[in-house]
Order: C-alpha cells, then structure tokens, then sequence
C-alpha cells in the first residue's frame, strides 16, 4: 500500500469544492473517532452522506449531483482503482492524516442502480499498538493472558461475534511479543493495521490464499509466534493445534460464543480432545459494550432485570440511563468497553474435557473464571452500562 499524497487533492478548479469537502469529512470523521462513512448515490444524482456514530448511521449531508460523480472518482483515485470500471466490486486502501495521525482507510464500492455505495472504514492505527493493559482487563484476567502470552508453546484462543473487539486484543498479546529476539508472523483477512516488524500476510478474496495456505507458508517461516486470523475450517484448526504442540506460540480467534463454546467449536473442526488439551493454553472469550454518557446519564429501575438470571450478581435498585447529549451524539452512551471471560488449560480442566458440566465446573475453580454474563451484569452494578446494553451485547448472535 504504496501512498503519496495524505489527502485529497484537487486538479483544477472544478473538484476543489469536492476535494475539499471530502477532507473536511475525513478530518471530522478521524477526530470525532466515527467507524464508517457511507457514499449512497440517490435517484437524481446526488448522493447522500452518513457516518456510523457509536453504532448508528447518522445523516452528515446531501452532495450535490455535480460533485457526486467527482467524489467517486477522488476516492477511486486514492484508492489506486479503476476510474473506468462501473461494473465490477473493487475494494481498497490509502492513508489518510490528519493532525499527525495516521489513518487507515479500507473503501468498499459497489454499484447500484443509481450509481454507488461506497463504504470506507477508517482504523485509527493507534489502536493496533496498543498495550494490554490499556484493554481494562479485570486483573485476574489480564494475569490469565500474559500467562498464557509467556508460554513458550501453545494456543491461545480468542472467542465472539464480528466486532467483539478480538482483534484488538490480539494485537495487544502480539505487541507484547513484539521484540527483536522474536519471529512474529500473521495471516489476516484482510491485514487491518500494519505492524512494525510483523510479518503479515494478506489472505482471503483476491488474494489467492486460504488461511491454511497461509499458515502451511508460515511454518517453513521459522517462527516463534504466529497470529491466525480466524480459524474457520477444519485444516486450519488442524494446522495451528498443531502448531503449538511443536514449539510454537498460536494466536487465534474463533467464532464461538463463550470459552466453552470453543472446545465444542473446535470438535466440530475434527479436533480430537487430545489434541485441543495439548495444544491450548487458554480460551477467551468477549464481547463489546456501550458504556453510559457521563454527561447525561439519568438513574432509572433496571430496564430489564431477567439479564441478571444466572449471574449469581443481584439486582441492583437502580441503573444509569443516558438520555442524549451533545457530548454523545444523542445517543445515551459515551463510549466502548470489552467483557472478558478466560479459562486456562488447567489439569483439572484438562481431565474434564468433553464432558459440559465437568467442564464449568473446573472453570468455576479457577479465580479469574467469569462467565460473560457476570462480567457484563458487574458493570451495570459499578455503573458503566446498563442492562439495555448487556442484553443487546449477550444476544449478539454469531452470523456466519
Ligand atoms: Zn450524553
């Protein structure tokens, strides 16, 4: 991802409205920390403007059809796509500063019967160095991971939907193995944020590899430590078991729903028990929360009370609801937290590998040992979020 210019820049006189509107959005979009932005051609010509706000699209405003085309072309241009192409998907990537930070921009086109959508995604670098202990990890938890990080072989594995934050968490682990005594290779589909010093590769659409591709190159790659993307096929959970039963350090996600979950997850890959009690180390598990506007926040009674069945935490008498501010786009929440469980491969739990209950019950015996909900039902009662939230977070379903 070669890339000269940091902004959008005009040719002549007529794209300068747009290059500079475009800027502005950019600029707005980076230092107010919005996720998406959406080009959407509208039947005469036009195309609308809407920002994802802390979950939710919001209208920014309408560009004029005179600029609308220009405007897809600027971003095609940045891109390095195909400025004649209104057929096919094209998919890529520039860098976008602003105030001396460094934002990736991933951009999506498709074409539609008016004209586009096209989606950019912007990723704040900063996010891909961040250190463990800036994921608020509750501290027994945070123990959990650098445990497992400071293993010399084996995997850890990291649970939840699209959006639970696992990458995020794996970078931190991977950043803290960052070091030059150490070969750090990733397979990532696609690779969000570059790593100095990390060797990724690229794998999925258009790329030619697979993740079991990947990761067949990896091992002749002398690594210490190995990122895996996703594990979502049995070849790829066969390699990386396998990896960390032979000197290797495996970081992994999963799509599973809770720690628990992943042993099953990974018997449904072909996995035998023996083979998942040598190889992993630990098992994650988490999911993204709102957290509730301070500047707004009104108490109320619980909103729903059933969140808090089998959590072993009580109902409290109140929760904080936010009622919209400015500070928070109007949304009631103010920003973004993760709940963790983490279960490590204990010898207990180990013994009682295929059989549920056995397996909870090993869990239970270790400290740091939570389930999501408990996690999630402690930040209603210390007043982070409430139960609107932990419900739509527990119930965020694993689509695909
Ligand atoms: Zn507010």
């Amino acid at each position: 991802m070669s890339v000269v210019t940091k902004n959008f820049i005009s040719t002549n006189d007529r794209d300068r409205r747009i290059t500079d509107r475009l800027n502005e959005i950019f600029a707005l979009a980076t230092g107010k920390r919005w996720s998406d932005i959406h080009f959407e051609s509208l039947e005469d010509g036009s195309a609308e403007v809407r920002v994802r706000i802390r979950g939710r699209l919001k209208q920014l405003e309408i560009i004029h059809p005179d600029d609308a085309k220009l405007l897809i072309n600027k971003l095609r241009y940045r891109a390095n796509l195909d400025v004649s192409d209104t057929r096919h998907e094209q998919d890529g990537r520039f860098v976008q500063e602003f105030e001396g930070r460094r934002i990736d921009v991933r951009l999506n086109i498709v074409h539609t019967n008016f004209g586009y959508s096209a989606v950019v995604r912007l990723l704040d670098s900063a996010n891909a160095g961040i250190p463990i202990e800036k994921l608020q990890m509750p501290e027994g938890i945070e123990a959990a991971f650098r445990w497992g990080l400071s293993q010399r072989e084996g995997a850890v594995l990291n649970a939840g939907p699209t959006g639970s934050g696992k990458t995020t968490t794996l970078y931190a682990g991977l950043n803290s193995k960052n070091t030059e005594d150490t070969k750090i290779v990733t397979a990532e589909d696609p690779v969000e944020y570059i790593l100095k010093r990390i060797q990724q590769i690229p794998v999925g659409e258009g790329t030619g590899r697979t993740f079991s591709s990947a990761l067949r190159a990896m091992m002749r790659q002398d690594p210490d430590v190995i990122l895996v993307g996703e594990i979502r096929d049995a070849e790829t959970a066969s390699i990386a078991m396998r990896a960390g039963m032979t000197g290797h350090l495996v970081m992994a996600s999963i799509h599973a729903n809770s720690s628990l979950e992943t042993y099953s997850r990974l018997q449904d890959l072909g996995l035998p028990k023996h083979i998942i009690g040598a190889s992993v180390r630990l098992f994650i598990a988490q999911r993204v929360v709102k957290t509730v506007c301070p500047h707004c926040r009104q108490k109320a009674s619980v909103a729903l009370p059933e969140v808090f069945n089998d959590s072993g935490v009580e109902v409290p008498g109140w929760e904080w609801v936010g009622s919209g501010c400015e500070s928070c786009d109007e949304t009631g929440y103010d920003d973004r937290m993760a709940i963790f469980e983490a279960i490590k491969m204990t010898r207990p739990f180990r013994d009682a590998l295929g059989d549920e209950q056995a397996m909870e019950a090993a869990a239970r015996l270790q400290p740091q040992y939570q389930t999501l909900r408990t996690a999630g039902c402690n930040l209603i009662v210390s007043g982070e979020t409430n139960s609107l939230e932990i419900d739509r977070a527990l119930s965020e379903g694993l689509a695909g």
